[in-house]
């Protein structure tokens, strides 16, 4: 595989597998956040609802005393005093209770007769007004309850004391605010004319729809992340394992889809292995005796890529007999074409590798490729590497008999370098040894060398096989294997692995 594209390939791996754990768990994060921020609102308007209802039945008390009251209004302040200290004895929430005359406070159930002038501007809606305290209680808080009709008038208070209560304990969690006018309330009971402070978070406003008050319920900034830190753990911790499966089916998924394999079936079905030709020439060095399909890898980013680089993996994984199947069949449509210019039986070698020879599968591949030709044009020779030996079966046998019958030969490739035995060469009727480059590379060299590749053309001339010497680069090597009789030399110095369109062209000169 080719190492750029796998870094290349590594890179978005971590990068897929990365988005895919995080994704379920950001979406499973902003729903929670969402469902957390609606239990909070919930919360709210179901606190300011309680509030609202508590203040209505506290100012029906206080509103009831002033009406018992208000027909008392313009009697002599002390016929009507014990009446006024009455409703404060009978009532729980009232604190004292007055009467006024023409907006004039004359008489209070705290202290009798009374003079002090009242402005109905002061009240909301005429009716409401919430003070820090009065000339007697200057530091606690109060409502006050304004009912007039005509001339009369009856003033009652309800303390600030028990409206504090309420806040603070029906808003426990939460912050809450009784307003009235331009005042508010907070849970300590205070009363502030400043600006109502923001609640940003699950704000809740309810206006009494009775007396002229409202209630506001909020949250303090960050209490949507506290309340799903302290509700949510455990789905949490599932949303943290969706997330681990969900990323580790993404490296999966991934893994699969960029691992060498995939990426050959891929290359395969868009037709990306080719055949590439090197000439073969008879021993005068002249004419074309004919060629070895050598594959390439037409890489659509890395270029034209080695064999030695994918053919490991490509018989690793089996994918080598699609391949080579493939490779036949394309030499066969780019060369069938070219039959009637074949003076003589033109050799093609094709390599095959041992795992391509375990069924008779090969001998119909044989067959379809020897019929694009014209009858005794070519003679296909199967190349089978000496470091990969098939083992004699019976169905092997049965092969390498049938590839006889077909006229299909048998070339050892890499010979010298692996470990066949007289015995071997025999029982699979080999026709021709490929003496290893690195034979050839030694001579005039390495003597040793040279007495190995002198032992190997003793063989073959005692066992009657043909020679083919491979990797010839210089005239000194090709003169070395010509006085030896060596019928067939491949290399440089001849042709390098060519494309077909190049190879067709050259075939005419040769
Ligand atoms: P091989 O079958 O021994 O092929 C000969 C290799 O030697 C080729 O390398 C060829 O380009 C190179 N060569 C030829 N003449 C010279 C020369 O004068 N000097 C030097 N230094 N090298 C020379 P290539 O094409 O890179 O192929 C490498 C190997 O990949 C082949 O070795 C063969 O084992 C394998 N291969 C190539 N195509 C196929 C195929 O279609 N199927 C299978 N199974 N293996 C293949
Ligand atoms: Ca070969
Ligand atoms: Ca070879």
């Amino acid at each position: 595989m080719p190492l750029k594209a796998q870094t290349r390939s590594r890179r978005r791996r971590i990068a897929v597998t990365l988005v895919s754990g995080l994704l379920p768990v950001l979406l499973g994060a902003a729903i929670l956040y969402m469902q957390a921020g609606r239990a909070l609102k919930q919360d709210t308007e179901q606190i300011a609802e309680e509030a609202v209802r508590q203040f209505d039945l506290m100012l029906d008390n206080t509103a009831q005393a002033a009406r018992e009251l208000l027909p008392l209004s313009g009697k002599s302040c002390s016929d009507v005093n014990l009446a006024l200290r009455e409703q404060v004895t009978r009532r729980p929430f009232v604190r004292s209770t007055n009467l006024v005359w023409d907006n004039n406070l004359y008489c209070s159930s705290l202290f009798g007769d009374f003079e002090e002038k009242i402005n109905p501007g002061d009240y909301t809606q005429g009716a409401l007004w919430l003070m820090n305290g009065n000339p007697v209680t200057p530091n606690t808080s109060l409502l006050v309850y304004r009912l007039s009709e005509g001339k009369k008038g009856a003033l009652t208070t309800l303390d600030g004391y028990h409206l504090g209560n309420v806040l603070r304990l029906i808003g426990r969690q939460t912050l809450l605010l009784l307003q009235v006018g331009p005042d508010w309330m907070s849970a300590d009971g205070k009363v502030h004319r400043e600006a109502v402070p923001e609640l940003p978070v699950a704000q809740s406003r309810l206006t009494s729809g009775r007396y002229a008050f409202a209630v506001e319920a909020g949250f303090p900034k960050g209490e949507t992340w506290r309340y799903m830190s302290s509700e949510y753990p455990p789905l949490f911790s599932l949303l943290i394992f969706f997330g681990v499966i969900a990323g580790s089916i993404g490296h999966f998924l991934q893994k699969r889809s960029s691992s060498p394999t995939h990426e050959m079936q891929r290359a395969l079905e868009a037709s990306e292995f080719i055949p590439y030709f090197q000439p073969v020439v008879h021993g005068d060095g002249k004419n074309w005796s004919g060629a070895e399909v050598l594959m390439r890898w037409k890489h659509p980013k890395e270029g034209l890529v080695r064999p030695d680089l994918f053919i490991p993996f490509a018989e690793h994984s089996g994918l080598i007999v699609p391949m080579t199947r493939s490779l036949m069949r394309q030499t066969a449509a780019l060369l069938g074409p070219q039959s009637a210019r074949f003076n003589e039986p033109f050799h093609i070698g094709i390599n095959i590798t041992a795992s391509h020879c375990q069924d008779l599968e090969l001998i119909k591949d044989c067959r379809e490729f020897l019929d694009a030709f014209q009858p005794g044009s070519i003679q296909l020779v199967l190349e089978l590497t000496e470091r990969e030996l098939i083992e004699p079966t019976a169905i092997t046998l049965q092969l390498f008999g049938q590839l006889r019958e077909l006229g299909v030969k048998i070339a050892i490739d890499d010979f010298g370098t692996g470990h066949s035995s007289l015995g071997y060469l025999r029982q699979f009727n080999v026709d021709y040894l490929k003496i290893d480059q690195s034979f050839v590379a030694m001579i005039g060299i390495d003597t040793l060398s040279s007495h190995i590749l002198d032992s190997i053309i003793d063989l073959a001339v005692k066992l009657d096989l043909a020679l083919v010497a491979e990797g010839v680069e210089t005239l000194e090597q090709s003169d070395y294997l010509r006085a030896h009789q060596v019928n067939f030399l491949q290399g440089y110095l001849y042709g390098k692995p060519m494309p077909a369109a190049e190879f067709i062209s050259a075939l005419s000169n040769h």
